[in-house]
């Protein structure tokens, strides 16, 4: 038997049997992980009420043998708020779908259980300060999240340099499959010119300039997150073939 203890957001949470419930967290150092809470569906259960979805949450894991991710689902026996984002995000619906894409972006960049994932951890946490601050659209703290996401998993996009042959930008064509912008040589088939407004708005993004995001017209934040969407499915379908195949 050992007991572990870390800091996570919790991703998810599912019912089991009665009174149960699975919890999905992705933490700080162990990276996404599933633990049992036993008897938080019951109404007066404080417990059960810190381990929502969006909260930051201190818990102690009980597990048989000596790994946390392993043999049989650890139990979660204690916890305790950090921070409780669920309150401000849950209140403002275009907080609470934003919020909600950020968890199910992080946990699908975060297949394997038990495996750190330190960066999409701290993005995680940073995005949900900021959404439930209120100080900045929750398209564009999504759009921020989704993008630093990609970068920390590999995926980085250029917005400004040729994705290609890293000829200096501002380069006019984006394309998902070469990894952003690309210039007049490398341009491949099913290029976009989107416009430069929305492509500067994805670098300041990428970069963390809010002064640039928040200035940028609603227009081309919509465009910009076309843009983000269809960069993230691409490479989340590639990802996810890619693992199919290895577990073949
Ligand atoms: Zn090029």
């Amino acid at each position: 038997m050992s007991l572990f203890r870390d800091d996570g957001i919790v991703l998810r949470t599912q019912k089991l049997g009665e009174a149960d419930r699975i919890i999905t967290l992705l933490t700080r150092r162990h990276g996404r992980v599933r633990a049992v809470a036993r008897g938080v569906r019951r109404t007066k259960s404080k417990f059960g009420a810190r381990l929502e979805p969006f909260s930051h949450v201190d818990v102690q894991f009980f597990v048989r043998g000596g790994e946390l991710v392993g043999r049989g689902l650890p139990l979660c026996t204690q916890s305790e708020t950090i921070a409780p984002y669920g309150g401000a995000i849950v209140a403002d619906y275009e907080c609470y779908t934003a919020g909600t894409a950020m968890l199910e972006t992080a946990e699908r960049f975060t297949d394997h259980e038990g495996e750190p994932a330190v960066q999409q951890y701290l993005l995680l946490v940073g995005a949900l300060r900021t959404l439930a601050a209120g100080d900045h659209d929750p398209r564009l703290v999504l759009d921020a999240f989704l993008l630093r996401s990609l970068a920390v998993n590999g995926y980085a996009p250029s917005f400004d340099d040729c994705a290609k042959c890293g000829m200096t930008g501002p380069n006019r064509f984006f394309s998902v499959g070469a990894g952003g912008v690309v210039c007049g040589e490398c341009r491949v088939p099913g290029s976009v010119v989107p416009s430069r407004e929305a492509l500067e708005l994805l670098g300041a993004l990428l970069g963390g300039d809010w002064e640039t995001a928040d200035a940028c017209e609603p227009r081309h934040c919509r465009e910009g997150s076309g843009l983000v969407a269809a960069y993230l499915q691409w490479h989340l379908e590639r990802g996810l073939r890619s693992l199919r195949f290895v577990e073949k």
